[in-house]
């Protein structure tokens, strides 16, 4: 084949992503948002069109709430309910309900297909005119200065591109290639499993079939998941002496599952074979190049939490990104990593240390777990909830780190609606009431102002007081009395930044964050 080198005249876009899985599509979303100018460079043609994902939780929706994408999520999407695992013998050694609605305000998890949530990404991303997605498109080489990236893509036709950009985002997955081009170094937990992932499209109703199961048989731990509406997964865990090929065989994988399914239930799709890794990069920045999604981190699928990661670090990036992009400055990309590793590290070694749990192998050993298990429940106890990580770092003050919840609220203007819809995002002084705003000097609410932020003030302690929106849901009383707080700053994200118990601290509170902005009025 013949290479052609072409180049680009016009100057550097803001950002380049490379990679458009969901991490990548939904990055570039996020920054085209904001009015930035973003080329999306993809080695696939078109879209991967096969699921991997199978759940995303509440914090995802609230994402793509964000992104107005939320209700076209929901034909590719099943509201769980809860989790259940059984032992080899049917019997349930735990039982999980999951919040509905979680604190994002949506239900706490998902079943989907994942082709349908790509689908919307792309569909968003194609609709934003300043964002260029070029498919077809392999990133092959990486060059960086003081002012910019400089990229090398080979294209179908293997005409070689340059591209410019003044920041670069490698969101191209495990095996990529930005994390290899910034030499980030990996952690890896040595976790690595081989799984047989088997795929079903439905006929029919399949009653009794188990939505979100763990069936920790010794013999053989299997995992029934509902991959969305019509669709569902069974993944078996390979052993080192089964030969993967053979297990691959329709007949061997129809076998596997005739507990659950016969042919007349549903149409076999796909079956993949996955190597199931954790590790972490070490870097996730160097300089105008950054890393995320499983090209930062990948973990085994038992939490149901990678892609969501992916999609966290999205987030957390997107509105760091555009502030730098404008002047602020360029340390608050090193928050990144600060508050998004130790989230990630978190997930992982839980997902691990279940996967363990789920999948003992030696029969005394899963008997013992059995046991205990059982008599948990017994005893009525309830499982422990997952509480992920607070967020920690330079961007996080005094009793921030955590989601700012998200429930329904009325305004006059805006009718009974979510949170977010009705107040919007962005850097926002939450408080009581309007009283507490009060001593909030001048300037610091025009800098405020200034970065693109506002106030919303609820009227908790009195209904005659005036207010931005009413607590039509009541998760603000709750939270504003749970808390003894008379005030949150929110980051772009819905993290809080910090917390106010009076007028005082809500001042000192903000210069700081100003301070730290360097967007002192
Ligand atoms: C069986 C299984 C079940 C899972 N279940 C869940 C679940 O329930 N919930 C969940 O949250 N996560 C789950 N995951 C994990 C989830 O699928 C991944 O974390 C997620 O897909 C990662 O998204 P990403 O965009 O970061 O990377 P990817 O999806 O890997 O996308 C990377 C993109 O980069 C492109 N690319 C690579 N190299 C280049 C290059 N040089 N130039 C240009 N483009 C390039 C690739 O073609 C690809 O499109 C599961 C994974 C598996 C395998």
């Amino acid at each position: 084949m013949t290479t052609h080198m072409k180049s680009e005249s016009s100057g550097p876009v803001d950002v380049i992503i490379v990679g458009c899985g969901p991490t990548g599509m939904t990055l570039a979303a996020l920054l085209g948002q904001q009015g930035l100018d973003v080329v999306a460079l993809e080695r696939y043609e078109g879209l991967y069109n096969l699921p991997r994902a199978a759940a995303f939780d509440d914090e995802t929706m609230r994402t793509f709430q964000k992104l107005g994408i939320a209700e076209k999520m929901l034909p590719g999407t099943n509201v769980q309910g809860g989790y259940i695992w059984v032992n080899g013998r049917g019997e349930v050694l735990l039982d999980i309900e999951y919040d509905n609605p979680g604190r994002c305000g949506w239900p706490a998890q998902y079943m989907m297909y994942q082709p349908h949530v790509e689908s919307v990404l792309d569909g968003l991303v194609a609709s934003m005119p300043n964002i260029d997605v070029r498919r077809g498109t392999t990133v092959t080489g990486l060059e960086q200065d003081a002012d910019g990236v400089t990229l090398t893509a080979v294209d179908l036709h293997g005409v070689t591109t340059a591209v410019r950009g003044r920041y670069v985002v490698g969101c191209d997955g495990g095996n990529g290639f930005v994390r290899e081009a910034i030499d980030a170094g990996l952690d890896d937990y040595g976790f690595f499993e081989n799984w047989l992932v088997c795929d079903f499209q439905l006929r029919r109703d399949v009653p009794g079939l188990p939505t979100f199961r763990q069936v920790c048989n010794p013999a053989e731990p299997i995992a029934i998941v509902n991959i969305g509406p019509g669709y569902h997964r069974f993944s078996f865990r390979l052993e080192a002496e089964t030969t993967r090929d053979e297990a691959a065989q329709p007949q061997q994988v129809w076998a596997r599952v005739v507990d659950y399914l016969t042919p007349d239930d549903a149409d076999l799709i796909r079956v993949a074979n996955y190597t199931f890794r954790s590790c972490i990069a070490e870097r996730w920045r160097d300089r105008r190049v950054l890393l995320a999604g499983d090209a930062a981190h990948q973990m085994p699928p038992f939490l149901a939490q990678g892609m969501v990661s992916g999609i966290r670090d999205a987030r957390n990036l997107a509105w760091k990104l555009g502030m730098v992009l404008e002047g602020h400055p360029e340390e608050i990309l090193d928050s990144y990593q600060e508050e998004r590793e130790p989230h990630v590290r978190f997930i992982t070694e839980k997902a691990v240390e279940l996967g363990r749990v789920q999948t003992m192998r030696d029969v005394e050993e899963a008997k013992h777990r059995d046991a205990r298990m059982i008599a948990a429940r017994l005893a009525n106890e309830k499982p422990d909830k997952l509480v992920y990580p607070s967020l920690a770092g330079r961007l996080i003050s005094t009793g921030g780190g955590e989601l700012f919840p998200q429930g329904l609220v009325s305004s006059v203007t805006d009718g009974t609606a979510l949170f977010d819809n009705v107040v919007g995002t962005g850097w926002l002084i939450v408080v009581d009431s309007a009283a507490t705003l009060a001593a909030l000097p001048e300037s610091t609410r025009e800098a405020i102002a200034a970065l693109g932020g506002r106030s919303v003030a609820f009227s908790l302690a009195s209904m005659f007081e005036p207010a931005d929106v009413s607590d039509t849901g009541g998760v603000y009383t709750r939270w504003f009395a749970a808390t003894g707080n008379v005030a949150a700053l929110v980051r772009p994200d819905s993290y809080v930044y910090g917390v106010a118990r009076d007028a005082e601290e809500l001042a000192a509170l903000a210069k700081e964050l100003l301070g730290q902005l360097r967007a002192v009025a």
